[in-house]
Formats: structure tokens, C-alpha cells, sequence
């Protein structure tokens, strides 16, 4: 089988950093593979009565800053390499923020959509129970991504919790985050991800001395994080003029409203059909021009031919690699910015950490608090981020890979690599 696309962007992109900034050859070493990469097959009744056995991943990336820490993706596409590839992403992402967190990444092969909400459950209880003990609220802890939401997130939980001894029962709630608030998860949690990309955008437009006020944006993926990230846009009185997903495009010059299309999306699960409105094709997406775009859905979406009929001045990454290494050197050419998905996205995990800290403290932070604790720490990263990038002439991406790796150099160094 081919090598995966994103598994080899990201690969590459970290032997580059490592080797232009001289990163310890044994940290190097220890870096490009992950420590463990489980593997179950489970088998799950259907409705119809028979089973079917699912392939469910684990793989854990990086643990010396802390527990592994990264979400669980139900998709038909996943794979191996790919769930490597986000693993690692992740020990960056927690590395460059600064969390006690190491990375981790999972997935199942499958699409939740074709299943009933029974099956549905049936199958992310079961997950957990293969799992066993690789993961655990002080070990591994995992969270939604795409295809998986809080309600899968509370099954999980659920399920742990009676597997779990009574003296550990009330500490197991830690084993996921991103779980509904009701049940121990966190104010903001939801939110996070989507408002913290646009918390990056106000950053960057705070550099160039202007505002988000009437500044045109798009999205692709109105999941999670694109219907979020465009809340929170409009929020600042930005124009949301184009929208895309697995159903197709929406184009409007005159905006589009942003809490209208998630009541749809939140029903319908796809943006067609909003309105009635013509639903236009992939192209006519990535040719509407706009100040800001945010890609929200999955990786290699813009690649030289999308990035040959963009009009954009940035492109802030809420899904994890959406940019091919290709389509990215084309687009900076041409003067494009970039806020990297390691940053751009980091919301999510700065959120799941704060409720895992909630959770192992039986504390309950207000949603302001949660939201000014994060604004706090994108708006320190990416100041440091662009400083860095400027004094050392990187690009983006290369400068918050850099910053992340120097982290993790600087605790292998003082810990030592056992034995
Ligand atoms: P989601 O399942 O809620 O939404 C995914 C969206 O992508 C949907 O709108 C879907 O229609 C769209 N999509 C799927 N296939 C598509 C295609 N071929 N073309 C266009 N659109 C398509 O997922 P999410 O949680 O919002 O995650 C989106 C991205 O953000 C992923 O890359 C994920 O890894 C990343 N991310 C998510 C979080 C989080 O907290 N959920 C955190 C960090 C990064």
C-alpha cells in the first residue's frame, strides 16, 4: 500500500526542522517513531442481529511531557499511517503550547453515519473495552474528533467507569474529555477548538493593526470546528461567503449567517439544503474570494489545484494538515500567510487539558474562565511563534515544529533516555 500523504508531509516537515535546527540525533531518533501503536478487532452485534468486527487504533506517539493525549476519529478512511501521523502531530501541538501532555491518536475504519445510534454505541463501548488498559485517566487519555462528539465521548466514559474498581470509580470521569458538561466535562469545551482558531486570526490581524470587523471569511467542514470557527468570526462581525462539506458548496458575496447553518447542519448533518440554495460545486468553493480561509474538514483538501484558484491573504488550518507541502510553498509564494493546524487548532487540546485538570481536582471553571485561560495561551504562542519565525527567517510551520521540538530536546536532555 502506498505511504499515506499526511504521514508523509508531516514526517518530512519534522526530519527538515530536526535537521536545520540541529535537534539531538538521539531525540531525533526517539521522535520519528511512535512508542506504541495498539491494534484491536472487536466484534459488535448489529441490529439486524449478526456481528461485525471492527479495526480499531491506538497509537501513542510521545509521553515524555505527559500522559498521551489526542482524540478518536470514526471514519471510513482511517488508517494506520494517518493516525501515526496525528499522533504525532499531536506531541508538537502539546509541545508548543506548553501542556503537560504528550501525543497520542486514535481511530476506528467505519462510517458512523451508515450505523444506528445503537450500533453506534454498541461500537464505541466495545472500543474502550478492547482497549483495556492502554489507556487510563493518568496514561492515556482520548478525545472527539472527527466523526466522534461528546455523546460518543460519554459512552466511553460511561463504560470505563463500570470497569473500573469502586476506590478508582469517581477518578475515571479523567479518561475522556470533551464530554458533556452534565457529566464532567468542561464550559467552553465545545466551543474551543473553532474559537480558538479565530482567537490565532485576531492575533494576526492585531499585528497587521486591523480588526476581523467586515473582513470576508470562508470554511470547509461545517463540523465541530468549521461551524464554531464561523460563530465566532461573525461574532467579530466578519462575512462568511463561502461554505463547504461532503454535500457540496454554498457561495453568497452578501454573507451567509453562521448560527443559522449550524441549526441546519446540527439537523440535517450536512450544510445542502440550507434555504434552498443552489448548491454549487468543490471548484466554486476554492474560487470565491475571501480575506480568510479556514479549512475545517479533513487533510490534503487544498492541493496545487486548489491552491492555483484560491484568492485568499490567509489561511488559518483548523483541521489537522490540510495543506499539502506542495500547495503550501505555491501559496506562500504568492504571498499567502499561514496559521499552521499545530497552532491554528491547539484550542481543543488547551480546552480537553483544562477539563482533565477539572476533573483530577473536582473543579468546575466558569466559561469565561476557561476562554480568557485560553486566549491567554494562543495569544503568548503565537507572539513567540511569529517572533521566532521572523528572527530566524521559517516559515510558519517550520517555526512552531522548531519551538515544540526544542521543548522536548530540553527535557530529554535534563531527564536523560532511560536506562
Ligand atoms: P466533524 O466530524 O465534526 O466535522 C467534519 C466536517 O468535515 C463535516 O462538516 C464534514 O461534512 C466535512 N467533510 C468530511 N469529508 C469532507 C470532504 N471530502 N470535503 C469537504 N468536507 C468534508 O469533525 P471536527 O471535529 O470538526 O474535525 C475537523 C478537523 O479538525 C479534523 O481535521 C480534526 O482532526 C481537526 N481537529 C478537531 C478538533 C476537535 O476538537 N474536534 C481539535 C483539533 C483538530
Amino acid at each position: 500500500m502506498p505511504e499515506d500523504l499526511l504521514y508523509q508531509s508531516v514526517t518530512r516537515k519534522y526530519s527538515e526542522v530536526a535537521k536545520h535546527i540541529g535537534l539531538d540525533p538521539s531525540v531525533t531518533t526517539i521522535l520519528s517513531q511512535p512508542k506504541n501503536e495498539v491494534m484491536v478487532h472487536f466484534p459488535v452485534r448489529m441490529d439486524d442481529g449478526q456481528h461485525r468486527i471492527f479495526k480499531g487504533y491506538r497509537i501513542q506517539h510521545n509521553n515524555i511531557l505527559g500522559p498521551y493525549k489526542g482524540g478518536l476519529r470514526f471514519h471510513s478512511d482511517v488508517r494506520l499511517d494517518e493516525v501515526k501521523a496525528l499522533a504525532m502531530l499531536m506531541t508538537i501541538k502539546c509541545s508548543l503550547v506548553e501542556l503537560p501532555l504528550g501525543g497520542g491518536k486514535g481511530g476506528i475504519k467505519f462510517d458512523p453515519e451508515e450505523l444506528s445510534p445503537g450500533e453506534l454505541e454498541r461500537v464505541s463501548r466495545r472500543f474502550v473495552a478492547a482497549l483495556g488498559n492502554n489507556i487510563s485517566p493518568g496514561h492515556d487519555i482520548p478525545a472527539p474528533d472527527v466523526g466522534t462528539n461528546p455523546q460518543v465521548m460519554v459512552w466511553m466514559m460511561d463504560t470505563y467507569m463500570n470497569l473500573a474498581g469502586p476506590d478508582q470509580k469517581h477518578q475515571a470521569r479523567g479518561i475522556v474529555t470533551g464530554k458533556p458538561v452534565d457529566c464532567g466535562g468542561t464550559a467552553g469545551r465545545e466551543k474551543a477548538t473553532g474559537t480558538g482558531v479565530v482567537m490565532c486570526i485576531e492575533e494576526w490581524a492585531n499585528r497587521k493593526d486591523t480588526t476581523l470587523k467586515g473582513m470576508t471569511y470562508s470554511v470547509q467542514g461545517f463540523g465541530n470546528v468549521g461551524s464554531w470557527a464561523a460563530i465566532a468570526m461573525q461574532g467579530h462581525g466578519a462575512k462568511l461567503v463561502a461554505v463547504n462539506d461532503h454535500s457540496g458548496s454554498l457561495v453568497d458575496p452578501n454573507g451567509l449567517d453562521a448560527h443559522a447553518l449550524k441549526a441546519h447542519v446540527d439537523e440535517h448533518h450536512q450544510i445542502n439544503g440550507f434555504e434552498n440554495r443552489e448548491v454549487l460545486s468543490r471548484n466554486a468553493f476554492f474560487e470565491q474570494p475571501a480575506e480568510v480561509m479556514i479549512p475545517a474538514a479533513l487533510q490534503n483538501q487544498i492541493d496545487t489545484h486548489e491552491a492555483e484558484i484560491m484568492q485568499v491573504k490567509l489561511i488559518a488550518e483548523g483541521a489537522n494538515g490540510p495543506t499539502t507541502p506542495q500547495a503550501e510553498a505555491y501559496l506562500i509564494e504568492k504571498g499567502v500567510e499561514f496559521i499552521p493546524d499545530v497552532l491554528a487548532n491547539a484550542g481543543g487540546v488547551i480546552v480537553s487539558y483544562f477539563e482533565w485538570v477539572q476533573n483530577r481536582t473536582n473543579d468546575s471553571w466558569y466559561e469565561d474562565e476557561v476562554l480568557q485561560k485560553l486566549q491567554r495561551r494562543l495569544a503568548n504562542t503565537y507572539q513567540t511563534v511569529v517572533d521566532y519565525a521572523e528572527a530566524e527567517s521559517m516559515d510558519m510551520r517550520a517555526a512552531c515544529y522548531a519551538k515544540a521540538l526544542k521543548h522536548l530536546e530540553s527535557v530529554y536532555q535534563q531527564r536523560g533516555v532511560f536506562p
